[in-house]
C-alpha cells in the first residue's frame, strides 16, 4: 500500500537527488517507477495515468530541465501533483448556513461513521466553540444508537435520543427542529451503513439528504479498503451531492493507496484523517503534509 509507494518513490527521489541533468531517458525511468508504485498502492489506473502525464509534462518543461537542481525540482513537482491530486489546499468545514449547520455522515458500516461523528463533536465544540447536537438514524442497530450516545457524552455535545421503531426521515426532521429551537450551531447526523453497496441503503440516505438539506455531506471511507475504496466512492459520489470526504484508520499500517483515487472520484475534497480509535484521533486534512508523507 502506501508504505510501498513511500519506499518505492524514495529510491526514485534517491536516484534522481543524484542526477546533474535530467535526460528524457532518466525522466521516463522515474515515471515508470512512480506509475508501477501508484498501481501496486491500488491507486486506480486513470487517475495515475492523469498523474503520469501531468508530472512528465512539467517534468519536460522549464520549470525542472531548466532548474540547477532538476533532481530536486522534479521530486517538487511529484510531490505537488500528489497534493493537488489529493485537493490542493486544505478544506474544512462550511457553516455559511442559518444554523443549525447540518452535517450527513455517509458511508459503509464499519468505515468509523458514529466514531467520527464524536471526534467531530469534540473538535466543534473545543476548537471551533460550536454548540453540537448529535443524533443517529442507525434504526437497524440499536448498539449504534447506544454508541452514538457514549461518544457524544465522552465529546461534551448532546445528543437527540431515537430509537429502531422510528423512521430515519422523522428522526432527522425531529432533530433538525429541536436543534433550531435550542440554538444549536452544529447537527450531525450519523447514518446506517451496509457492509456493502446495497440499493436500499443509497435509498434511504438519499431520502434522508432530501429531507434535512444538509450544507456538510461527508463520506467516510477506510483508508485501508484499497481498491474497494474507489468503488465505494463511487457508489456514494452518484447517489449524494457529497461536500467532503474523512479518510479514516491512517494510523494503520496499511494507509490504502486507493485513497489517492478518492478526491478524484468524488470530485470532492478529503476534509479530516482519523488517527485512532480515541476521540482525539482527528486531524483536518493537509494534503501538502499528506504528499509529504507519501513521498518520505
Ligand atoms: P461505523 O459503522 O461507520 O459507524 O463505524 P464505527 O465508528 O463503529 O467504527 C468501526 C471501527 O473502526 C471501530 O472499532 C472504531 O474504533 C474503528 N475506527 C474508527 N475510526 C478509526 C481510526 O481513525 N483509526 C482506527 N485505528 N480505528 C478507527
Amino acid at each position: 500500500m502506501l508504505d510501498n509507494l513511500t519506499q518505492r518513490l524514495a529510491k526514485v527521489v534517491k536516484t534522481l537527488r543524484g542526477q546533474a541533468r535530467l535526460t528524457d531517458e532518466n525522466i521516463s525511468d522515474m515515471l515508470r517507477e512512480v506509475r508501477m508504485a501508484l498501481l501496486e498502492a491500488d491507486v486506480a489506473l486513470p487517475v495515475v495515468k492523469d498523474l503520469v502525464a501531468r508530472i512528465r509534462e512539467k517534468a519536460v518543461g522549464q520549470e525542472v530541465v531548466g532548474s540547477l537542481t532538476p533532481g530536486q525540482a522534479l521530486v517538487g513537482v511529484v510531490h505537488d501533483e500528489l497534493a493537488a491530486l489529493m485537493g490542493g489546499a486544505t478544506a474544512s468545514l462550511n457553516f455559511a448556513t442559518q444554523p443549525p449547520a447540518i452535517v450527513l455522515m455517509a458511508g459503509l458500516q464499519g468505515a468509523g461513521k458514529t466514531t467520527t461523528v464524536g471526534k467531530l463533536a469534540k473538535w466543534l465544540k473545543e476548537t471551533q466553540k460550536k454548540k453540537v447536537l448529535t443524533v443517529s438514524c442507525d434504526v437497524y442497530r440499536p448498539a449504534a444508537i447506544e454508541q452514538l450516545r457514549t461518544v457524544t457524552g465522552q465529546a461534551g455535545a448532546e445528543f437527540f435520543p431515537s430509537t429502531p421503531d422510528q423512521k430515519p426521515v422523522d428522526i432527522a426532521r425531529a432533530a433538525v427542529e429541536f436543534a433550531k429551537t435550542r440554538y444549536f450551531d452544529v447537527l450531525l447526523v450519523d447514518t446506517a451503513g451496509r457492509l456493502a453497496i446495497d440499493q436500499a441503503m443509497m435509498d434511504e440516505i438519499r431520502a434522508l439528504h432530501q429531507a434535512i438539506n444538509p450544507i456538510e455531506t461527508l463520506f467516510v471511507v477506510d483508508a485501508m479498503l484499497g481498491q474497494d475504496a474507489v468503488n465505494t466512492a463511487k457508489a456514494f459520489k452518484d447517489a449524494l451531492p457529497l461536500t467532503g470526504v474523512v479518510l479514516t484508520k491512517l494510523d494503520g499500517d496499511a494507509r490504502g493507496g486507493a485513497a489517492l483515487s478518492v478526491r478524484h472520484v468524488t470530485g470532492a475534497p478529503l476534509k479530516f484523517a482519523g488517527v485512532g480509535e480515541k476521540l482525539t484521533g482527528l486531524e483536518e486534512f493537509h494534503p501538502q503534509r499528506m504528499a509529504s508523507r507519501i513521498l518520505g
